[in-house]
This record gives C-alpha cells, structure tokens and sequence, in this order.
C-alpha cells in the first residue's frame, strides 16, 4: 500500500476523507468510462458476503434464482409510460449491432421489470402458475456523468427480486416482507440502524403504488436511500397482459412487487462506520476478520512460526464470521506501519506478538473499533475468545448506530427551525407535511431537504399543520438531505 500520509479528517470533509479510503483501503477505483467503476478485490470481497448471506434468506422465502438478458427492446421498455417516462433520463441505449442501425434499438436494463414481465406473461396463465416470485443477481445501467464511488456510479451490481401473486394482500405481504429482509440484513449483518416506510408521490419508483426504503442516516447528517421494495399494483400486469384464470375459471390480471439492493450499501457502510484512520468493517462482513502482526528482529522465524500456529488456532473453530485470518509480516514495511495498514482496511480483531508473548505463551489483543488497550490472552483459549470478542464487536457496532440515528433525529414544527437544522447540523427531521407536491419542492428549495418516508405503523392525525404552508396535514413525515 503506498500512501501512508494522515487521511483528511472526517468531521471536517466527509467527501474528500470518503474518496480517500475508498482509494487507499483498495475497494474500488474509477473506470476508463465517465461514470463507471472497477470494484477491487477487497470491496468486492465485502459485496461477496453481502451475497452469501442475503441469497439465503431469498431462498429460504420461496424464490428461486435465474437470469434474464441484459438487453431490452425499446419497444418492449416502451411499454408501461410511468416506467418509461421515469427512467428515459438515464437509460443507456444501442443503436448500432455488427456494424449496422437497429431498427429497435436496446436499452441496457436499468432494472428488469419489462424484460421479465414480458416473459411472466408467457410464462403464468393459470392460478397454478402463482406465486412466481423470480431473484436476479446482476449489473444494471442508469447514466451517470460523475462517478461517486459505490454511491453514484453508471453500472452498478445488485439483486433485483420479481414477484407475481393471485391476490393484493399476497403481493403487498410478499412487498413487506422484502423490506423487512433487507432491515435485517442491514441491522445483523451491516451494522447500521435504519428506518422504514412509505415513499411520497414524488420520490416513489417509476411504476410503483407504493415504494418502500430503508434509509439510513450517515455522518454529517444526509441519508442513504440503501435499498427499497416496490408493490407495482396491476400498472405492469396490465400494460403486458400478464393475467391468470383463477380458481373459479375468471381471468385476472397478477399482482407484482420488485425489490432490490445494490452495492450502494457499501458506500452506506464505509460512510456511517468509518473514522479518521480508515475502515471499521462488521466482523460479520470484513474479508479478513483478524491479523495477527508480528514484532519482526532476531527471533523471525521462530515468531513467524508461532504465528502460523496461532492462525491455525482461531481457523480450527467453527465461526459464523467468514472473513479470513492473515500474517502480516512484509519485512519491508516497519511494525507501525503493518499497524497503520489493518486500521485502513478496517480489520476488526488485531494480535500482535513479540518475544514476550512467545516467551509467555499468550498474545496481545486489540480491536480496531474502539482502540482499546490490548488485551493478554492465552494462546490455548484463543479461537473461542475471538468468537466471543467478534459477536461483541458485531453488537457494539449496532448499537452505536442506533445511538447515532436517534441522536441526530429532531422533531419540528416550526418551519425556521427546519431552515437551521439542514444549514447547521442537518439530520433527520420529523415534520407534519400536507402531502401537496408543490410544497414538497418549496421545502425542497429552501433547506435542499426532500421527504424521505412516512413510518409504516404512523397514526393519522387531524389537527396538526403543515410545517410549511399551514395547510391541515395527517402525517408525520421524515425529512432529509441525501447522498
Ligand atoms: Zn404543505
């Protein structure tokens, strides 16, 4: 790793401290095409774990997994004008194939419904054909002029999910359940507390009734909108007469849901757990969940060897943690620096080991989380100890973003306030909001602030005002700015 100059601070400048790890910690890099980038091995590592545990869960649901093309006929993306109107900014088409004009062009997917939807229609006609509920592991193309890696790029890797159901409630029960998995996800796996809800008009999916976000609340205070899962009603059912004879011999047309989460989620991660010497990765997805660094001098190879045996210790146990267990012990580079380096890739666990520890049989422990004093263990305890201090780790790391996300989450009725929060501190704002349009940009204009969601469970109130024009308003609403 070359650079090893102080990173920018991330209180001061989040962007620039953001850039900065994402280039030296090795996730990703910038492609030869504006707007795209390469994801290196060590981002694309924490995006295989991501997989490995969410490909699971999508199993385990009832969905199956397949793969459809990436190429869509315009005529055929043409085909819901909602979708089509929605994603026309930022498609990317072919126009030309083996040296010749297309008579219809292709779009390259900037998501899937209508390539998929198309084949539904084929594919389902009786009840019995339901529910067909069909999982994508893929890249999509929605066009970008600047790269923001991982959070604003071109291409992009995900998975998309595509359910069809007989009945509305089995389609909105199937729309939850996606957003709930991802919460999940996001809280065991990632670490990072979330929120939540309903979309407004404006910021829902382009063909979606209802779209569902989990947004997550980052340092600075500006959201990530990580993932959502959409309930398409009968919009797409409709407009490619995907329908079905149900029990009694009616034809019907299906109801549909989508959901997806992409590699967005990373950026999400290195925004909320990092600080200002790199990485903080959750045990449970760090590539590499412990480095053992040698103190190198007289005793090499004995230290060396001491090191593959206790490497061979913490790798005997059976963890639920997947990430590896490496030596560092590049001779070239000094001892701090080694240090240095498992903070920048945000290694959770580090063992240090010195003629003492050899001598004594033990080793020192730190965790990359909290700096904590190294902690003496014995080598013999050593792989259920790690266990025990990776859950502990996993834990703390949650809850110090549920601290975070209630900390930095304001209730506001009155409309000044709102102005000085999104100038000074921002955050996440609470705010009785009409649900006018209109209003909504006004706000918008003002504080750069859009509505992000309105809870699931939220009670509808009478009485209350909206924040901005006074009008009567039912709902609280959640305000933010965002990445
Ligand atoms: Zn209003």
């Amino acid at each position: 790793m070359g650079d090893f100059t102080k990173l920018t601070s991330k209180t001061k400048n989040i962007s620039k401290w953001y850039l900065e790890v994402i280039d030296r910690a090795k996730l990703a890099d910038y492609g030869p095409a504006k707007g795209t980038m390469i994801i290196r091995p060590y981002g694309y590592a924490i995006w295989e774990n991501v997989v490995s545990a969410m490909d699971k869960e999508i199993k385990s649901s009832g969905a199956v997994n397949a793969y459809f093309p990436m190429f869509i006929p315009n005529s055929l993306f043409s085909k819901e004008k909602d979708h089509v109107a929605g994603f026309a900014p930022e498609t990317a088409v072919v126009t030309h194939g083996g040296g010749e004009e297309l008579a219809d062009p292709l779009v390259v997917r900037p998501t899937s419904e209508m390539i998929m939807y198309d084949a539904y229609s084929r594919w389902i006609s009786s009840w019995r054909d339901l529910p067909l509920v069909i999982n994508q592991w893929n890249n999509i193309v929605r066009w970008e002029k600047r790269t923001y890696p991982f959070l604003r790029t071109s291409e992009f890797l995900w998975q998309e999910g595509h359910g069809a159901h007989a009945t509305k409630k089995d389609n909105w029960e199937r729309v939850i359940w996606g957003i709930k998995m991802y919460e999940k996800i996001y809280k065991e796996f990632f670490a990072l507390d979330g929120l939540i809800g309903t979309k407004s008009e404006s910021e829902k999916f382009a063909g979606a009734q209802e779209t569902l976000p989990y947004e997550i609340l980052v340092e600075g205070g500006k959201v990530i909108q990580s993932c959502t899962s959409h309930d398409l009603g009968q919009n797409f059912s409709k407009a490619l007469g995907i329908s079905f004879q149900d029990k009694n011999g009616k034809t019907e047309y299906v109801w549909q849901n989508s959901w997806g989460f992409s590699t967005r989620s990373i950026g999400a991660l290195v925004m909320s757990h990092g600080d200002d010497k790199g990485l903080v990765l959750p045990p449970k997805l760090a590539p590499v969940k412990v480095v053992i660094i040698p103190i190198l001098g007289k005793k090499d190879t004995e230290i060396l060897k001491y090191c593959e045996k206790i490497k061979g210790n913490i790798e005997k146990l059976d963890s639920e943690f997947p990430g590896g267990v490496e030596i560092s012990s590049d001779n070239e580079k000094s001892f701090g620096h080694r240090i240095s380096e498992s903070e920048l890739r945000g290694i959770p666990i580090k063992i240090t080991v010195g003629t003492r520890e050899l001598q004594e049989n033990t080793v020192s422990i730190g965790f990359r989380l909290d700096g904590m004093k190294p902690t003496i263990a014995r080598v013999s305890e050593l792989s259920e100890k790690t266990e025990e201090y990776l859950v502990d780790i996993q834990e703390r790391m949650f809850i110090n973003s549920e601290e975070f996300l209630k900390e930095n989450t304001f209730e506001v009725n009155d409309f000044e306030k709102f102005k000085k929060i999104m100038k000074t501190t921002k955050g996440l704002i609470k705010a009785y909001w009409c649900e006018e349009k209109d209003c909504e940009e006004k706000i918008k204009e003002e504080t750069k602030a859009t509505t992000r969601l309105k809870k699931l469970d939220v009670k509808k109130e009478s009485g209350e005002k909206c924040i901005y024009c006074n009008k009567v308003a039912h709902y609280l609403w959640y305000f933010a700015q965002a990445y």
